[in-house]
């Protein structure tokens, strides 16, 4: 009982692509995105091969995509 066109509503961030490859597979598969975990947001870059966290910081500003819905 969905509306058309809301098939992404799940989604709430843009995947950016990285340069590089991963650490544990060698795939040049790595993304980077924020997720919201019990500290806050955090600024990951995980690889979409294996799933290793190449990377993960604290971003204490969060999404600039969530910013903007907000003001709307
Ligand atoms: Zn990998």
């Amino acid at each position: 009982m969905s509306a058309p066109g809301q098939e992404h509503e799940h989604v709430s961030v843009e995947r950016a692509a990285v340069e590089g490859a991963c650490s544990e597979c060698g795939e040049s598969q790595l993304r980077r995105y924020p997720v919201l975990s019990e500290g806050g947001w955090y600024r990951v870059v995980k690889c979409e091969s294996c799933l290793h966290s190449e990377s993960r910081e604290p971003d204490p500003v969060g999404p600039v995509v969530l910013a903007s819905v907000v003001l709307v």
